[in-house]
């Protein structure tokens, strides 16, 4: 039997037809696929602008980057989380500063971004964590108050939705913030191998984040002086995303609810093979919210068994991980900022019982059921 990985992209004919197709076209790069594949996006999320790029990494960076933020200031995020949702307030020289979660959802919790508030705080970098999306419209009440900048990181949750006053809402709309990022690493919703993209619906960010994608350069100076010029204003990167990505990315996009679809069913799936279990806690999907169950993430009660539980999936060829060690825990951060055991402790705890169970398209019925009997008998 082949290893159960915890996520796994999946790649039909139509994909590689586009693909190849693109290899046969005039061009391999910034040539009208990346426009295409961010019009596409801008239909999958009902957002007015999207500018995709070479990783949600580099997406979380240009976002931060149009936000305008910089040294001096203070960004709020989760502490669980992938390094990357912090890192890139790092890139602007700018202090992460996290903010606990909530027990049952795992997203940051908005009473605790209240506390963490002060006069350098500049922007709220939220984290729909396994697709789950956060409770956005109290975030985007707090920043309206303090008129703060709010980034989605939904690198998880491309195709998640959440009701407001009985309409849903699809994550990507920023109908409740400035920015909303993507990741289409091939273990996220959809894949262009790497890759990533911001949407926006205000015309200067989108502006800004098209600059910082491309060194810095603007070309609409040129009308002034004459076709050959252009201008770096600010220091931007190299963030492209190929043609030959966003050919895949496009005929990804028109899968993407069959992709969610399923991942629903495998998440329903799990949760009947394992309700009533005392020795685990589920994950939740909250009244008025759809998740896009980019992990199925299980709490073993008994934490002190978990290395053996990790240990024997393994050994039974299930993929299993833990998402995520808690960032203001890494070296790094605790070397630059002082963070310690104890700061954050919601999020230290859930991450002491932490399992995830692999979840992807491929997975079969009879995969989830090989991996909760055997789950059932290692938690016991
Ligand atoms: C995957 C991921 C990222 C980074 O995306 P890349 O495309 O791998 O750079 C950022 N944040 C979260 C929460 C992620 O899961």
């Amino acid at each position: 039997m082949k290893k159960i990985s915890y996520g796994h992209q999946w790649i039909d004919r139509d994909d590689i037809r586009e693909v190849v197709k693109a290899l046969k076209s005039d061009w391999l790069t910034q040539g009208p696929r990346i426009r295409d594949f961010e019009k596409a996006l801008c239909r999958r999320t009902g957002a007015r602008y999207a500018v995709a790029v070479s990783s949600g990494t580099a997406a979380l960076h240009i976002a931060c980057l149009a936000a305008g933020i910089e040294k001096n200031d203070e960004v709020i995020t989760s502490p669980v989380t992938f390094v990357a949702s912090s890192n890139c307030i790092l890139y602007c020289g700018a202090k992460p500063v996290f903010a606990d979660i909530q027990e049952d959802t795992v997203n940051i919790d908005p009473k605790e971004i209240g506390r963490k508030i002060n006069k350098k705080t500049k922007a709220i970098i939220p984290v729909h964590f396994a697709g789950h999306p956060c409770d956005l419209v109290e975030i985007h009440k707090i920043a309206g108050k303090y008129g703060l900048i709010v980034i989605e990181d939904a690198c998880h949750a491309l195709g998640a939705e959440y009701k407001v006053n009985g309409r849903w809402l699809k994550i990507g709309s920023c109908k409740h913030s400035d920015m909303t990022v993507f990741s289409f690493h091939p273990v996220k919703s959809i894949t262009t191998g790497e890759g990533g993209a911001v949407t926006t619906n205000n015309k200067k960010l989108y502006e800004r984040l098209l600059v910082f994608r491309n060194h810095g350069i603007s070309r609409d100076v040129s009308r002034f002086i004459g076709p050959w010029y252009y201008e770096m204003q600010h220091l931007g990167f190299n963030y492209r995303i190929t043609d030959i990505q966003c050919a895949l990315g496009i005929s990804q996009l028109r899968k993407l609810k069959t992709f969610i679809g399923h991942r629903r069913e495998a998440a329903r799936l799990y949760n009947d093979l394992l309700c009533g279990i005392e020795e685990a806690e589920l994950p939740v999907e909250r009244d008025g919210y759809r998740s896009a169950w980019h992990l199925y993430p299980v709490r073993i009660k008994k934490a002190q068994n978990r290395k053996m539980v990790f240990e024997n999936l393994h050994k039974n060829k299930i993929g299993v991980q833990v998402h995520y060690i808690p960032v203001h825990l890494q070296p790094y951060y605790r070397k630059s900022f002082g963070y310690k055991r104890g700061d954050y402790p919601v999020s230290e705890r859930y991450y002491e019982r932490a399992i995830t169970l692999p979840i992807h398209f491929q997975m079969k019925t009879a995969e989830i059921k090989y991996v909760t009997g055997i789950f059932k008998k290692l938690i016991r």
